[in-house]
């Protein structure tokens, strides 16, 4: 049987899939990402991987790429990423094509979540879907009609870097006021340090190096300060998903990413916020949801969207 590789390049580890030309998926693992290496490494790590696997009778015909940052899926083509130091310029297809003996599809890996979850999570079905990855960047992607929406140059979607408060707090990119300097995973921890100097009680303050996974459990254990903190989170992100609304008007939006397990204590003030702030009813049915794929999102999008590039055998 035919089947796809996908590849999923984190700053840390290489997450990888084997998956059937429909995106079920058939074989997962990772390797180490060791990025300083340089890609060439990274791929052959990737190749021996998969000539491992390759004696379960899965014979890959094509691979699909993806990684944060500037990529031009068009030409394979990475221009930076925030995870990989020192991968600027490359041709990153051509770079895993070679190691792999295989035609490889390179993509964002934002686009690829969206592109996964549009065809086998969150997002089946609809004509308008939007995916929103929280972690602790905040990324975005938009499909529209089964295609990914990419803009004049690659870069549509970026809801992480739409404003969402004028003169705001400083964002990664450099800029200020972006949702991804309000929703982002080092904001929330600044926020709850905040209404902790502002002298709420919580039983954040016996922890000494806080997360976000912290406040979500002390949110789960009832402690309001932790669900201020997640509320307040949830309506910033509420702010910035009325804008994709407004610009898109998608049937679904999926939230994933890391800080996407914070679930409702986030996703409740985010939908409360839409709904009091689009300008009609019929905006409002959009239905903000949690994505369904975890973190296989974007190497089952990444495969799908190399598996339409090699017509089936
Ligand atoms: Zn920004």
């Amino acid at each position: 049987m035919d089947s796809i590789f996908g590849v999923d390049i984190g700053g840390t580890n290489v997450k990888l899939g084997i998956l059937s030309r429909e995106g079920e998926i058939l074989d997962t693992g990772s390797v180490p990402t060791m990025a300083a290496e340089g890609p060439g490494r990274v791929a052959e790590r990737v190749r021996d991987w998969l000539r491992e696997r390759s004696g379960d009778g899965h014979a890959c015909v094509a691979a699909g790429v993806d990684c944060a940052g500037l990529v031009d899926g068009a030409k394979g083509y990475l221009y930076s990423s925030p995870n990989l130091p020192g991968w600027k310029n490359i041709d990153l297809a051509a770079i895993f094509s070679e190691h792999l003996s295989l035609p490889v599809v390179v993509d964002n890996d934002v686009n690829c979540a969206a592109y996964g979850e549009y065809r086998r999570g969150a997002g089946r079905g609809t004509s308008c879907f939007a995916c929103v990855t929280l972690g602790t960047g905040v990324g975005g992607g938009i499909v529209t009609g089964g295609t990914i929406l990419r803009g004049s140059s690659g870069f549509a979607g970026e809801i992480g870097h739409t404003v969402v408060q004028i003169d705001g707090p400083l964002c990664s990119c450099g800029r200020r006021g972006h949702v991804e300097a309000l929703v982002g995973a080092s904001a929330i921890v600044e926020r709850a340090h905040r209404a902790m100097e502002n002298g709420n009680t919580s039983v954040l303050r016996d922890i000494t190096t806080l997360t976000v996974k912290d406040i979500h459990d002390a949110a789960v254990a009832g402690d309001m300060t932790a669900i201020a903190v997640l509320a307040e989170t949830g309506r910033y992100l509420g702010y910035g998903l009325c804008n994709l609304v407004h610009l898109f008007n998608p049937e679904v939006i999926a939230v994933g990413g890391g800080i996407a397990g914070a679930g409702d204590f986030i996703l409740e003030p985010a939908r409360e916020t839409v709904k009091l702030n689009v300008m009609n009813e019929r905006l409002a049915d959009v239905r903000i949801v949690q994505a369904e794929l975890g973190n296989t999102a974007s190497f089952t999008g990444a495969a799908l969207l190399a598996a339409e590039k090699v017509p089936a055998r």
